[in-house]
């Protein structure tokens, strides 16, 4: 028999002998081959099940042995195929591992394949993939969310144990909040950058999505730490334990969100409920003033973009990438064809808008001033932090869109991302807890964030808030 609700009920079930890897591997591919989520772009049956055939038999076990978990398709896993949701890298197979998958490896999970994703992470509902949308478990009309929708969804459904996602302006938070299940980005450079298709690097940070806080901490646990492949890696290494501690901690909110004229009048409401809640459980929450709301998407948008151009000039269709090479053409012509084939809208307009804002002329205008935001952000939030241990604010300003609603208005996609890229932008840690009820019956989570490298706290008061 088999059955999940956290890794620490299936190890239960492995030392008594109710349940086997075997058997959870079974479990998940039929549940994989039944679902009609598009959440897979590939999954490695064979393999997995071979693995877990091997674990069942191994004495020795890791911390994280038999867990079966998803990884985003931007994410390398050596002699896989890996694409970012691309086109232009369709047929490329990984020669590496990231050392997140590495270490997953080591502790003894078993990967059941690659989830679908928007296109190099660009994107905020997953139709900017190249393999089609992945739906919404609870409503198919709707979209699960983006960049790592494929990654939310099967936590969501039931596909997988946990999945590894990636935040590089709320990627892992808003398919979590979304989809209904737990969503960490942890501090820049807490999980080593190493193996992950870089979109914009001093932002993108592999992150967690699972059933439960416990789970998230559990994965970070074995994938944090300081790495030699990857210099902004953070040194320290990582380890917490989460017990059943009732503390009473500072939160802060920012009024100017809460009533953001974009904000869903339920989203506002629920959020205000929860805020009341959390001052009656004995929690001092107090506004906090924000004067940056207006600067962080510009900001945001310049700044990844102009990152995103210069990452994704190595596919060119000779070092990386395929070729659509016409006879006879020069080499420029060679560039523009491959690169015109392979990239899609979205990846087109990022690279162009980030190729303006580097361009000589425009350089100080946009890229220069866009930095002085990120750096008066950082220091305000920093300040933020001196009295405060968290913020609790909206993932996003509406629940999951119909499918095909984003696509007619790229602008309005951008300034849905308004309550998550702070956090991208200061790189401190923030968590999608999926504990707001919504009207219109559709799960939704709030955002809590902490001060840079307070995983910690964040994950021992985001426990204690799931569990009551
Ligand atoms: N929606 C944001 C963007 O398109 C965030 C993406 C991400 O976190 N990878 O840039």
């Amino acid at each position: 028999m088999f059955r999940f609700s956290s890794i620490e009920e299936f190890h239960l079930d492995l030392e008594q002998e109710k349940t086997s890897c075997v058997a959870a591997v079974d479990h998940y591919l039929k549940a994989i081959e039944s679902s009609r989520l598009n959440a897979f772009i590939e999954v490695f049956a064979e393999e997995a099940r071979n693995r877990a055939r091997q674990l069942d038999q191994q004495k020795q076990r890791g911390s994280l042995h038999g867990v079966v978990i998803g990884i985003k398709d931007n994410i390398c896993y050596k002699d896989h195929q890996v694409t970012a949701g691309s086109e232009i890298l369709k047929d490329f197979t990984s020669l590496f591992s990231a050392t997140a998958v590495e270490r997953l490896l080591e502790q003894g999970a078993i990967i059941i394949g690659r989830q679908n994703c928007d296109e190099f992470g660009m994107g905020s509902t997953n139709e900017n993939s190249a393999y089609g949308p992945v739906l919404h478990p609870a409503d198919p009309t709707r979209v699960a969310g983006g960049s790592s929708g494929g990654s939310a969804a099967s936590v969501a459904a039931g596909l997988c144990m946990a999945a590894l996602g990636s935040d590089t302006g709320g990627s892992v938070r808003l398919p979590a909040n979304y989809c209904g299940v737990v969503g960490l980005k942890p501090t820049y450079g807490r999980v080593s950058r190493y193996g992950l298709i870089a979109y914009a690097s001093s932002f993108d940070q592999i992150g967690i999505l699972s059933k439960n806080v416990k789970d998230a901490a559990q994965i970070l646990e074995v994938i944090a730490g300081p790495d030699d492949f990857d210099s902004t890696a953070l040194q320290e290494k990582f380890s917490l334990k989460i017990d059943n501690e009732e503390k009473k901690y500072r939160i802060g909110y920012f009024p100017e969100w809460i009533h953001h004229p974009s904000i869903d009048p339920g989203i506002r409401r629920a959020l205000e409920l929860y805020i009341e809640e959390l001052k009656n459980q004995g929690h001092q929450v107090s506004p906090v003033h924000f004067p940056y709301t207006d600067l962080i998407i510009p900001a945001y948008y310049i700044l990844t973009t102009a990152e995103a151009s210069s990452n994704l000039s190595r596919y060119d269709g000779i070092r990386f990438g395929k070729s659509k090479a016409v006879p006879d053409q020069d080499l420029a012509d060679f560039y523009s064809t491959s690169r015109s084939a392979g990239f899609g809208k979205e990846v087109k307009r990022r690279i162009m808008t980030g190729s303006f804002v580097l361009s000589s002329g425009y350089f100080d205008a946009y890229f220069t001033k866009a930095q002085k935001i990120r750096r008066l952000l950082k220091v305000n939030i920093t300040l933020i932090f001196n009295d405060l241990d968290f913020i609790i604010a909206p993932n996003a300003p509406a629940v999951a869109p119909k499918l095909g609603a984003a696509a007619a208005d790229p602008l309005a996609m951008y300034m849905g991302d308004i309550f998550t890229v702070f956090a991208n932008l200061a790189g401190i840690p923030a968590i999608s807890l999926p504990l707001l009820q919504h009207n219109a019956n559709l799960s939704l989570g709030f955002q809590l964030a902490a001060g840079e490298q307070n995983e910690v706290s964040l994950l021992r008061f985001s426990h204690q808030l799931m569990q009551q």
